[in-house]
């Protein structure tokens, strides 16, 4: 026997279901293409504000693949403003320093103040941490909340934007295809994004020119060559190493960067050996993490996307979609997150998604264009042969041990403007 209040619910949640297949869907519900850092973390921001979020992802489930990120304060304010904040201090790690070793040079040249220091200054940790525990942190948040939906095993996604709105198809790898009419549609699909190339008919990825040489090493095998309370950045002619720590995996994230010509496009792939510059091979510590890895590297070629449209109508871009740029700065997924943190709200409280993107390409292409150059400036710097690298180590060594909190606090504090943060 039903009630009349239970009659009710029942009436109301058809009413919601039918709405949310048709009509709903065109009203408010955005689809995202790309379940990774940016993708989930846009959903977060759009599910804060009651939008339906339906993620479309490529693989069958979330990707982990990837080590290591340095996530700085300015990702992490945006994060911990989704309800983050306790789960990543779990999953994530403090670093309190960075040691700096010039080649060759057995102790740091300079120690720069990190976790705690970007605390006090910017109001939130810089920490480091596995990319799959990220994800795993990012995806468990996306569960819990009712209105966000993955779809797993999609093959390929179309649309035509129309004087009604968006027409969107998806094709799934089990032959299934689902036709929809979403508010809007974000590609969040990385660096070889197909939103980019195939919707907005944008350029290809570049390839850069440098490698990333990854690995994890057991925390045993380096605790004498670092210390592991602290990340390292080591340079050398010709290439540098960045090593910190994952104290919940008991390893050590390293990436060994080096230039290197290309003929054809190259998927990432496992090789026994990083190809460092022989000059690299003369470093002790190089040599100790190369022995250390035994043979378990992945040569990462790093790939770069430059667009100067991120959205036509209501199809947006975000995150390397948008701008994958060299990861010498650590701030790829930090960009990604800042571009779900102003976009989320942007389409949420808008009533026509041009607008929405629009103010947010205005807003945020400047300071993306900006990171991107002082990214690529820094992969020369690092990479400087003698003398000039003297000089470079004079400098650092000179400005002392917190200037880079002045000198970066454009990246660090920027704060998501609060005019783009009201809610509908
Ligand atoms: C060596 C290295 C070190 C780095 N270190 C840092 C760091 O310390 N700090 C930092 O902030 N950044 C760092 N970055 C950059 C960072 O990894 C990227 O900027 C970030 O992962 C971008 O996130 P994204 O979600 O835009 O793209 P991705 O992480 O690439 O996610 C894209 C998702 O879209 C899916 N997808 C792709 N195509 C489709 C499709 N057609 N349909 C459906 N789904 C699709 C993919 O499967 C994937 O799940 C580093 C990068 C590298 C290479």
């Amino acid at each position: 026997m039903t009630t009349g209040p239970q009659v009710s619910r029942q009436v109301s949640r058809q009413v919601s279901r039918t709405l949310a297949n048709s009509d709903l869907e065109q009203v408010r519900t955005i689809y995202i293409a790309g379940a990774g850092i940016a993708g989930m973390t846009m959903a977060l921001s759009l599910a804060k504000s009651g939008i339906r979020v339906v993620i479309l992802e490529q693989t069958a489930q979330i990707q982990t693949e990837g080590a290591g990120l340095q996530i700085s304060p300015n990702a992490r304010k945006i994060l911990n403003d989704l309800g983050l904040d306790d789960a990543l201090k779990t999953a994530g790690f403090a670093t309190k320093e960075i040691d700096i070793y010039p080649f060759r040079r057995p102790t740091p040249l300079i120690s720069l103040k990190m976790g705690p220091a970007m605390e006090k200054a910017f109001g939130a940790q810089y920490m480091v941490i596995h990319r799959a525990d990220l994800s795993d942190v990012l995806f468990s948040a996306c569960r819990k909340r009712a209105n966000i939906e993955f779809q797993f095993g999609v093959r390929s996604f179309d649309m035509q934007a129309h004087q009604k709105g968006l027409s969107l198809t998806v094709e799934n790898k089990d032959g299934s295809v689902h036709n929809t009419r979403p508010f809007a549609f974000v590609g969040a699909d990385g660096v070889h994004s197909m939103t980019r190339r195939k919707i907005l008919a944008g350029p290809d990825a570049q390839y850069s020119n440098y490698i990333a040489w990854r690995a994890l090493v057991p925390t045993s095998l380096l605790k004498d060559h670092f210390n592991l309370n602290n990340s390292s950045l080591m340079w050398g002619p010709g290439f540098h190493v960045i090593a910190y720590p994952h104290p919940t995996r008991h390893v050590v994230n390293i990436a060994m960067f080096t230039k290197e010509k290309l003929s054809r496009k190259l998927n990432p792939q496992t090789v026994t050996t990083p190809s460092v510059p022989k000059a690299g091979l003369s470093c002790k510590r190089v040599k100790a993490i190369i022995n250390a890895a035994e043979g378990g590297w992945k040569k990462w070629p790093l790939y770069a996307a430059k667009t100067s449209q991120w959205f036509k109508g209501p199809v947006g871009l975000i995150g390397d979609a948008a701008h994958a740029m060299l990861p010498y700065q650590a701030q790829g997924a930090a960009m990604a997150i800042e571009d779900a943190g102003v976009l989320g709200p942007l389409l949420a409280k808008s009533t026509d998604p041009q607008t929405a993107f629009a103010t947010y390409q205005s807003h945020r292409q400047p300071r993306v264009n900006k990171v991107v150059k002082t990214s690529a400036s820094n992969g020369n710097i690092y990479h400087l042969e003698w003398p000039f690298s003297i000089f470079r180590d004079i400098v650092v060594s000179a400005q002392g041990p917190t200037a880079h909190l002045q000198r970066l606090a454009w990246i660090y504090g920027y704060e998501v403007p609060s005019v783009y943060k009201t809610s509908p």
